[in-house]
């Protein structure tokens, strides 16, 4: 069944009239953007140039590619000099491009060019006696696309075949449905559930380069997903306004939860929680107060929760092992790690997803794998396969306003493919302000399924 939308009283529905032309104007607006930031400025009054296009080598220095291009050590210098006025040269990556812009007939350098990656370019400019430099953003195009259509069999083979983005690259169309599963990864597994007659809808607001890649920062803006016809939404909202956005259902609740099922994005269970298991090493039984998931060393380890580290040190069997304490006073842990992430130490906050590890096989390991163990605030272990895990965080009531405005105009535009009718209007309520999330009280959703 799909949901159907609830009945509104008249205020409501004046209001909503208003929301709604704001809610247009507004879409109008965000369609016919045009492109944004730097357009690459021609040197003035350009002659023809020979260009000469390297890539760094492995362990290859900036000034050494400026060495064998047989440029005066004065101008290296002053190149070099220019250059780390906007990058540092010692930490350029292998592969970056680096483009000499000769004059005709042996007339000598004009300028140079380092891509330091895809989105930025260093140019450097002759300028008298010595060089300058700029730092160059490579215009991009933000747009947005309405993608709709119907499962046959898998929403991968859905999404590649659908002839709106006949235009997109394969990797960028793989994108696409990581973005779908890491939006809706709690509702619905899209390994298992999905059935044939499932139907999807979003709209993505894109942002693309010249060379037609899809740059980071593209994103949903509001999605929906029906799995044997129960319609799931999903909107993207920003409740701080500060770059920071996630996803919510029609309702404002969250459409997260507080932990990620697992800490890998791929990896096999080889080991599962039990209270008296056969120890591999050891050969007694002992009881296993967590999950093994067996991964190739260096595979990431990701935090399952928004937290702070509260322990980042070896620790006897475990090998390397990283504690994170989170907001409900659970503490998740992962161990026998080859290496920490970057800044991962005791004080640290990281965020769900990020990496905090990588897999090894340190302290008792029989092979790489991690160890990963749930526990409740006064200490007694979980088990995380067997867990309802608590919601996240809804709308803060102090962004509800906002929050109803922006919701119906990323619905709307949900609305114009086609697909069952969106019940826009629930968030110009007032009283539908959410209560604060007892989600993350201490016994938060650990009762089991079984
Ligand atoms: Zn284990």
């Amino acid at each position: 069944m799909i949901r159907t939308p609830r009945l509104f009283s008249p205020p409501v529905l004046i209001g909503l009239a208003g929301g709604l032309g704001i809610a247009l104007l507004i879409g109008h607006l965000l369609i016919s953007r045009t492109p944004e930031v730097g357009l690459l400025e021609p040197v003035v009054a350009a002659p023809a140039e020979r260009l000469e296009n390297l890539k760094l080598r492995r362990g290859q220095t900036f000034g050494e590619i400026l060495s064998n291009a047989s440029i005066g050590w004065s101008d290296q210098n002053s190149l070099l000099m220019a250059f780390r006025e906007q990058a540092n040269p010692r930490r350029m990556r292998e592969e970056s491009r680096i483009t000499l812009r000769w004059w005709p007939e042996g007339a000598g350098l004009r300028g140079v060019d380092v891509a330091l990656n895809k989105d930025e370019t260093v140019r450097l400019i002759r300028d008298g006696t010595g060089w300058t430099s700029d730092l160059i953003q490579t215009p991009i195009w933000i747009d947005t696309l309405y993608v709709s259509g119907a499962i046959e069999s898998t929403l991968d083979g859905a999404i590649h075949a659908n002839a709106t983005l006949t235009e997109m690259s394969g990797p960028n169309r793989a994108w696409v449905v990581d973005m779908m599963d890491d939006v809706f990864q709690w509702q619905i597994d899209f390994s298992r559930q999905v059935r044939e007659g499932d139907t999807y809808r979003f709209a993505l607001e894109r942002e693309t380069r010249p060379d037609g890649t899809m740059r980071a920062g593209s994103h949903l803006i509001s999605a929906e997903y029906v799995n044997q016809g129960m319609a799931y939404r999903a909107i993207w909202f920003d409740p701080n306004d500060d770059g920071d956005g996630t996803y919510y259902d029609e309702e404002g609740q969250s459409v997260r939860r507080a932990f990620l099922t697992k800490p890998l994005e791929l990896g096999r269970i080889s080991s599962v929680y039990s209270d008296s298991r056969l120890h591999p090493i050891h050969n007694i039984r002992r009881p296993h107060r967590g999950v093994d998931y067996a991964a190739a060393t260096g595979t990431p380890i990701m935090t399952t929760g928004d937290g702070v580290v509260v322990f980042a040190d070896w620790k006897g069997e475990l090998g390397r092992l990283v504690e994170v304490r989170h907001p409900n006073g659970w503490v998740t842990r992962y161990g026998h790690m080859s290496s920490f992430g970057q800044g991962i130490r005791p004080g640290t906050r990281v965020r769900q997803g990020q990496v905090i590890g990588r897999v090894g096989a340190t302290g008792g390991a029989t092979g790489p794998h991690v160890h990963y163990e749930m526990r409740m605030r006064d200490g007694s272990p979980l088990n995380p396969l067997n867990l309802v895990l608590p919601a996240g965080d809804p709308v803060p009531t102090e962004s509800w306003a906002r929050w109803a405005l922006e919701s119906i105009e990323r619905l709307t535009l949900l609305s114009t493919l086609e697909g069952p009718p969106i019940p826009l209007l629930r968030m110009a309520e007032e009283d539908a302000v959410p209560e604060a999330a007892d989600s993350l009280s201490e016994q938060g959703g650990a009762e089991g399924r079984e």
